[in-house]
């Protein structure tokens, strides 16, 4: 049986008039599209419980919990909220976090203040990272370096950086999760890192309700597409859709060892 996995996925952001069926037609969709395993990651703390209450209605699909580099500074949280937040068993990872220097602008001390605020409490917790990163590739690494991220490790998800910033990312032990971006015609410098690297440090996912991979890019996303991008990849690996899916599939499974994986 072919499965999918979406890594990145906002269920909580959905304009669910837009999708028929409400939750249950998007899972319903991406069933029919292989995707049988769903990480709903958190923006911002507000959004946890609902998050929790998703996952907890169903079985496959796991939570995060995190503020997103791009929610404004005056949102402070501590790595003690963080890992207050993370003890349901349903939370399986802490973010997405991380450095965004194309969204965000001027003194962004804030945002490195944070980032290490979400390093250190995804370590307390032992819970695995979900790492957003925009146009600030050398603070990024240096800032996993230096609060040792590598003791829980994670994801680099939404990759859009270049062939160095993975190389560095994947010495550090880190996976990298592929969107819809890498079915976009110019995205050169993302296609040549899904081609280049080891296949058994990559993921999928979709990041909806943005990003939609080719054919329907600019509409709505929806975790079902996930599968188009794991083509794109196959195709531009000269792999089967299916290695890609398997390989992808085993692998969110050792990055986020919180999540278990039932018996199909
Ligand atoms: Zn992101
Ligand atoms: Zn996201």
């Amino acid at each position: 049986v072919t499965q999918l996995v979406d890594s990145h996925c906002h269920l909580d952001l959905m304009d669910l008039t837009k999708f028929p069926g409400g939750i249950d037609g998007v899972i319903r969709r991406a069933n029919e599209h292989d995707v049988d395993y769903f990480l709903c990651v958190a923006i911002h703390l507000n959004h946890v419980p609902q998050l929790i209450s998703i996952a907890d209605n169903y079985e496959h699909v796991f939570a995060s919990v995190g503020l997103h580099p791009n929610e404004t500074p005056d949102v402070v949280v501590t790595e003690a909220e963080l890992v207050g937040l993370a003890q349901s068993d349903s939370i399986i990872a802490v973010g997405e976090t991380g450095l965004d220097y194309y969204r965000s602008e001027g003194d962004l001390a804030w945002q490195q203040q944070r980032f290490r605020t979400h390093i250190a409490a995804a370590k307390q917790c032992g819970k695995s990272l979900i790492i957003h990163t925009r146009q600030a590739p050398d603070d990024t690494i240096q800032i996993m370096t230096e609060e040792n991220a590598s003791e829980v490790g994670g994801v680099m998800h939404c990759f859009t950086e270049d062939w160095t910033m993975a190389k560095a990312a994947l010495d550090l032990g880190f996976y990298i999760s592929f969107s819809g971006v890498v079915t976009f015609k110019n995205a050169k410098q993302v296609q040549e890192v899904a081609t280049k690297m080891p296949l058994d440090r990559m993921l999928v996912e979709t990041d909806c309700p943005y990003l939609a991979p080719v054919p329907f890019r600019g509409k709505p996303n929806e975790p079902a597409y996930t599968k188009y991008t794991a083509e794109h990849i196959a195709q531009l690996r000269g792999i089967t859709y299916d290695e890609v899916a398997e390989a992808t599939t085993d692998n969110f499974f050792s990055c986020f060892p919180k999540a278990t994986r039932s018996a199909k």
